[in-house]
């Protein structure tokens, strides 16, 4: 009877032990995972002027790439880890976000080979203590992120906007006017290997919000070939699919991390514009990750968008002024209607500044000699006319 009290004992102590370890886990481990990944380059800041401080305080800025959803932070709280929160985005005056949901990333990532064999995503949805039916169901997880971003608009405390439709956006403007402390987001993946080969879950994914696809990741998949991929292949019959049934629902195409020849056989078929959300130059940066002039060229020729990215794979430099050589360079070459800011805050990468930081480009831009009309497009207008064109 003793002996069996005893046991019970022991049994109640070391579960309760097993349960501070797996709470301790769960608080402590994101944390440290996303201090270790979201970093910053270390580069000096760039002084900013006055005149550069009011003329950045009286922009629309607008940003096409950020991975914030993944870390499982609350977003309506202000962080000290991280690049971007929604109060950080106000006193970064970053008017919109794109939000592009990670869903799955292979183990020893890189920029030149990976196969879709293996998931970090999954421990670490686990010990994010994400709800059992995401830990291994890919659609799962990015429905899952997504109520998560609508859940923050649906609070009126975190005055934020969720952009679905041109609508959306004009009403959000109105607002925006009358209260520039409002922000907004839209809701893209990062990836169609997240669609698991169905195209019905893309109509899920519409209906969860989401207006943006981007088409591949790190690795091939059924839509078509990655930058990063084994085979790095062209668009396939279900990938073709993929692409109309976005047309017809007025969802953005997004070429970033796509192979050569993906990026070809979609700029052959799409009757639509398509944006490349995070991404930089080769003829500035030579990497498999960035753009040859003829592609820069034809993406925006079709009216499409470059998102210039922040980290030092994009731009080949660690500070601002290597953001702002490849926004020249790129602007140069397509045309300054045609190229935009994309970040990837948050996406596993070093940025010279978090969103906080974002007058330092406005100053970066005046001091590259670029006119008050052109800092506007770069840093906001262009994305913000082609939401107003091209959602639904
Ligand atoms: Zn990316």
């Amino acid at each position: 009877m003793i002996k069996t009290s005893k046991t019970i004992v022991i049994g109640v102590v070391l579960l309760l032990a097993l349960l501070i370890i797996v709470w301790s886990i769960h608080r402590i481990a994101p944390a440290w995972v996303e201090q270790q990944r979201n970093t910053l380059t270390g580069t000096a800041p760039q002084r900013v002027s006055d005149r550069a401080r009011r003329l950045h305080q009286g922009l629309l800025v607008a940003d096409l790439h950020g991975d914030s959803l993944l870390w499982g932070r609350d977003l309506g709280e202000m962080s000290d880890r991280g690049h971007l929160d929604l109060p950080r985005m106000r006193l970064g005056n970053l008017a919109i976000e794109v939000f592009s949901i990670v869903s799955k990333t292979p183990r020893g990532l890189n920029i030149h080979r990976n196969t879709g064999d293996s998931d970090d995503i999954t421990p670490l949805s686990i010990v994010q203590g994400l709800p059992p039916r995401t830990w291994f169901s890919l659609p799962a997880r990015v429905i899952y992120h997504a109520n998560r971003l609508q859940d923050l608009a649906a609070n009126p405390a975190n005055r934020f906007r969720l952009l679905t439709s041109r609508a959306d956006v004009s009403e959000f403007l109105k607002q925006r006017r009358k209260d520039p402390s409002i922000t907004a987001g839209l809701l893209s993946i990062e990836g169609a290997h997240a669609l698991d080969g169905r195209i019905e879950i893309l109509d899920e994914f519409f209906d969860a919000g989401i207006r943006m696809v981007g088409l591949a990741h790190f690795f091939d998949n059924a839509v078509g070939g990655s930058a990063h991929g084994i085979k790095k292949g062209g668009l396939t019959p279900f990938g073709r699919r993929v692409i109309r049934r976005m047309e017809q629902r007025g969802m953005i195409v997004d070429l970033a991390h796509s192979s050569d020849k993906l990026i070809n056989d979609v700029l052959a078929m799409a009757r639509r514009p398509v944006v490349v959300s995070h991404t930089g130059a080769r003829s500035v940066c030579n990497s498999p990750r960035n753009l040859t002039d003829d592609q820069l060229r034809r993406i925006a020729a079709a009216g499409g968008l470059i998102g210039v990215g922040f980290w030092p794979q994009a731009t080949c430099g660690r500070g601002v002024a290597a953001i702002v050589r490849s926004l020249h360079y790129v602007s140069k070459l397509v045309g300054i209607n045609h190229v935009v800011l994309g970040s990837d805050f948050d996406g596993a990468v070093p940025v010279p500044f978090d969103v906080t930081g974002l007058a330092q480009l406005t100053q970066g831009l005046l001091n590259a000699g670029f006119n008050e009309s052109e800092i506007q497009n770069i840093m906001g207008v262009n994305l913000l006319r082609f939401f107003a064109e091209y959602l639904p």
